[in-house]
């Protein structure tokens, strides 16, 4: 065989708590997985700051730091992890087929992804600046740093609608911004934001910048795009909720997807409509998109995967 072409009883793509997880469970199933962690190594919680809702963790942990000992962990067990992007797939015939930065081709028998997704940003400079030092996208995780204070969320989808909803359980005051005269949220969603006191929805309302010392976030200007009129917004917190994206693309016309590129997967299973192919964490949960959910994910796949492997070896040997 070609020094390019390698056999592996369960590859794992992606690198998020998802995909640690399942190469820990997989290595002590003795599947010797072998995980390409893509561009983005470790995945979303490498770019944030403090976790505190992990369990295990009783005083918190940095993000990267957290991802850092799943790496170690899934290692010492045996799982070969190795930078590098899965540039297109092939699942048409068994084993699956898969080529790593367009040169290297895996045979794989279970192929386990665990791609994740990426929160959408407005694109502002200042966002990037600030993303983890006030500026979040995700209000479950990071409302808890903002208690008592003023905050701003911008969006209007369901995930807006209830983290907004969410943050107000929290914090003084939440400025919802709305781009448009209306919600694109349920309207059972809706009628709970109207009907909490403590948000203020500013329609037709867009942002144009966060300001900060240089450290954290003091302000964000927004102006109103039907009068032109301009607002400073006295907030220590951004929250942006203008939705998610999974890692899908490779994926797309080869596998079973919603219409959002999620993939989706037999309920209460990480099963796709592949044989021997796994998913798992947030490419396949447009819903939870927790690390906690997403470590529960990966640990089925791998259990699915070793389940599927044993189903067909029973097989051929009975
Ligand atoms: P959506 O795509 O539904 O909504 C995105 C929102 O962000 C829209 O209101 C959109 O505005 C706004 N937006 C997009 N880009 C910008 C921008 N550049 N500036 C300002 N605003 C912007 O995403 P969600 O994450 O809210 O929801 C994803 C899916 O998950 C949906 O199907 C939703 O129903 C579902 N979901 C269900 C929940 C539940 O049932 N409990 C909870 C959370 C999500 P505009 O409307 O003007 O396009």
């Amino acid at each position: 065989m070609s020094q390019d072409i390698e056999h592996v009883k369960c590859l794992i793509i992606g690198s998020g708590p998802a995909g640690y997880t399942a190469a820990i469970y997989a290595s002590r199933a003795d599947l010797r997985p072998v995980m390409y962690t893509g561009m983005l190594a470790g995945g979303q919680l490498t770019q944030t700051t403090e976790v505190e809702n992990f369990p295990g963790y009783p005083d918190g942990i940095m993000g990267p730091e957290m991802m850092e000992d799943f790496r170690k962990q899934a290692e010492r067990l045996g799982t070969d992890i190795r930078f590098g992007y899965v540039s297109s797939v092939d699942f048409s015939s068994l084993p699956h087929k898969v080529t790593v930065d367009e040169s290297k081709t895996i045979l794989a028998d279970t192929v386990i992804i665990s791609t994740g997704a990426s929160a959408k940003w407005l694109g502002l400079e200042s966002e990037q600046k600030y993303s983890g030092f006030g500026v979040s996208a995700c209000a479950v995780c990071d409302g808890f740093f903002f208690k008592g204070q003023d905050v701003a969320i911008v969006g209007a989808g369901d995930t807006a609608a209830e983290e907004a909803t969410y943050l107000a359980k929290l914090c003084r005051k939440v400025y919802m911004i709305v781009r448009r005269d209306e919600f694109r949220a349920s309207k059972a969603m809706v009628h709970r934001v109207l009907n909490t006191p403590n948000i203020e929805v500013l329609y037709n309302t867009e942002t144009i910048e966060i300001l900060g010392d240089g450290q954290s976030v003091n302000a964000v200007k927004v102006c109103n795009n039907q009068t032109n009129e301009g607002r400073t917004l006295d907030v220590t917190g951004f929250f942006v909720a203008i939705g998610h994206k999974p890692n899908t693309d490779i994926f797309r016309g080869v596998i079973n997807m919603d219409e959002t590129g999620y993939i989706i997967t037999r309920p209460g299973s990480t099963e796709t409509n592949i044989e021997g192919v796994f998913c798992c964490g947030d490419a396949q949960d447009h819903i939870y998109r927790q690390a906690v959910t997403a470590a529960g994910t990966g640990c089925m796949a791998a259990i699915d995967a070793e389940r599927y492997l044993a189903a067909k070896e029973h097989v051929v040997t009975a």
